[in-house]
């Protein structure tokens, strides 16, 4: 099939390589010159395990390039819209980008050689599709959704650091739409993945996402108050939840359940904002929603208290992305965390072995700024310059060559806050001879 994916970010990137390397010729559109620059020149403009790899041999093949014109849509079959949808300041979804698109694409319908088929896949609240995106193409061309063109939401359930398995092996596939002949084009695309396509209405496939983020959300914050009540009493939380998840009655993945550092990234917080929004919006009240975001901030000022404890007046952070083997910097926690720490008056030196903050674009960028403006002046070159003269660790990072220096590095105090190291190094850390009158953690269970 001709294909293009609009917006290449982490989802879009990852969109358009794994349906190049299906077979398909893939354009990826962007408004953002240097994405498109990356991908024609055959690298990704992220940082994602194994996307590289695949950009450059599928842009090699023949079978993937990008654009910044729009006009390349006019021979595809199908294009999948991937464009952003961040939170507003109230916390309020941001539809700015898909209603562009949505606009932008209605008026190249008019005098096309064969019918479009638009596969929604940017995160939207439930009704959008119907009552928003369809509209807005139907109005911008004059043109009929069912009939002249056809339009589906279909959920992406992808997971940064994870994102080419994952979007290959997908926990479920299921495509929203209004009219039946919409659902065709897509199912046959995504019955090659092996999971059994369903076909839902669209807003029951907008529905599904939501409740699926903020179950992720609900997941980690559980763990990570059931963790902290347990810290608090010298108890591990992580032995509790990994015995907690052999419950066979409670039927429940161990993944998103085992304690570690606070939720992040450009999906749970601002999913969890907008659902919260939109509740208020239809007056319902939601108690268990409203109060994630206030337990994740939580969790994040625990670590200030516990290196308050110490009575130190500098720490060395390693790690930065919201979680590691990505360089996604959006809603990272660790960022949050440095610049909370920053303001109780410890100075912070920081350091991650993927992110480049001198590259940072857009939203990446936008977070930075409005988090820690200063982050680059932090920054060491080395893992090693950031371990010089620390004496307490906060280790957001299992990435290996880290932590062989840590290992070699004495210092009052590790916290592992990631809660994902591995276990060799774990094991070290836990049985090292800790100097008189100090402590390691290694837990994550804070
Ligand atoms: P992103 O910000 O990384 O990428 C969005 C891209 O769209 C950017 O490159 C931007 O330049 C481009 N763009 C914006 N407007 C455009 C326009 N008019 N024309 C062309 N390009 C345009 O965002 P992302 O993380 O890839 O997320 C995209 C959507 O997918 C969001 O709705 C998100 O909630 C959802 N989602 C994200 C993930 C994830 O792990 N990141 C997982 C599942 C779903």
């Amino acid at each position: 099939m001709q294909v293009a994916v609009i917006g290449l970010g982490y989802v879009g990137c990852v969109t358009a390589a794994c349906l190049a390397d299906a077979g398909n010729t893939v354009v990826g559109i962007d408004s953002v010159a240097m994405k498109v620059e990356a991908v024609n020149a055959g690298h990704t403009p992220i940082v994602e395990p194994g996307l590289d790899e695949m950009v450059a041999a599928n842009h090699a093949a023949g079978r993937l390039s990008a654009s910044t014109d729009f006009a390349r849509i006019d021979d595809v079959d199908v294009v999948f819209v991937c464009v952003g949808t961040p939170s507003a300041e109230t916390g309020a979804l941001d539809l700015t980008y898909v209603r562009a698109v949505a606009t932008h694409l209605g008026t190249r319908l008019q005098g096309r050689s064969k019918p479009l088929t638009v596969v929604l896949r940017s995160t939207v609240l439930p009704g959008t599709t119907r009552n928003e995106f369809i509209p807005l193409m139907e109005s911008s061309s004059g043109l009929t959704e069912g009939t002249d063109f056809f339009v589906t939401f279909t959920p992406e359930f992808l997971r940064e650091s994870s994102a080419i398995i994952d979007f290959q092996n997908p926990p479920l596939s299921v495509i929203g739409a209004e009219h039946p002949a919409s659902a065709e084009l897509p199912a046959e695309l995504f019955s090659s993945l092996g999971v059994p396509v369903q076909v839902v209405s669209t807003g029951v496939a907008e529905g599904l996402k939501y409740a699926s983020n903020a179950y992720h959300a609900v997941k980690v914050t559980f763990a990570n108050e059931i963790a902290r009540i347990c810290q608090a009493s010298d108890i591990d939380g992580r032995e509790v939840m990994s015995l907690f998840v052999q419950d066979r009655d409670l039927n429940v993945s161990a993944k998103y359940l085992r304690p570690g550092f606070a939720f992040g990234g450009s999906c749970l917080p601002k999913d969890v904002k907008a659902l919260q929004h939109h509740a208020d919006e239809l007056a319902e009240t939601v108690p268990l929603l409203q109060s994630l975001n206030d337990s994740n901030d939580r969790h994040i000022m625990r670590i200030v208290d516990v290196v308050k404890g110490f009575g130190v007046t500098s720490v060395a952070q390693i790690g930065l992305s919201f979680k590691p083997s990505t360089d996604d910097l959006r809603e990272s926690p660790y960022v949050k965390l440095a610049a909370a720490l920053e303001a109780e008056g410890i100075a912070v030196k920081a350091y991650d072995p993927i992110v480049d903050v001198d590259r940072l674009m857009g939203a990446n960028a936008a977070f930075v700024e409005a988090t820690l403006p200063h982050l680059s002046e932090m920054l060491t070159d080395s893992v090693t310059d950031c371990l010089e003269g620390a004496e307490v660790i906060l280790l957001g990072t299992n990435n290996a060559e880290v932590c062989e220096e840590v290992l070699a590095h004495e210092a009052v105090a590790v916290v592992d806050l990631s809660g994902m190291l591995p276990v060799r190094v774990e094991n070290l850390l836990r049985s090292r001879d800790v100097r008189p009158g100090t402590r390691a953690y290694t837990g994550a269970a804070w």
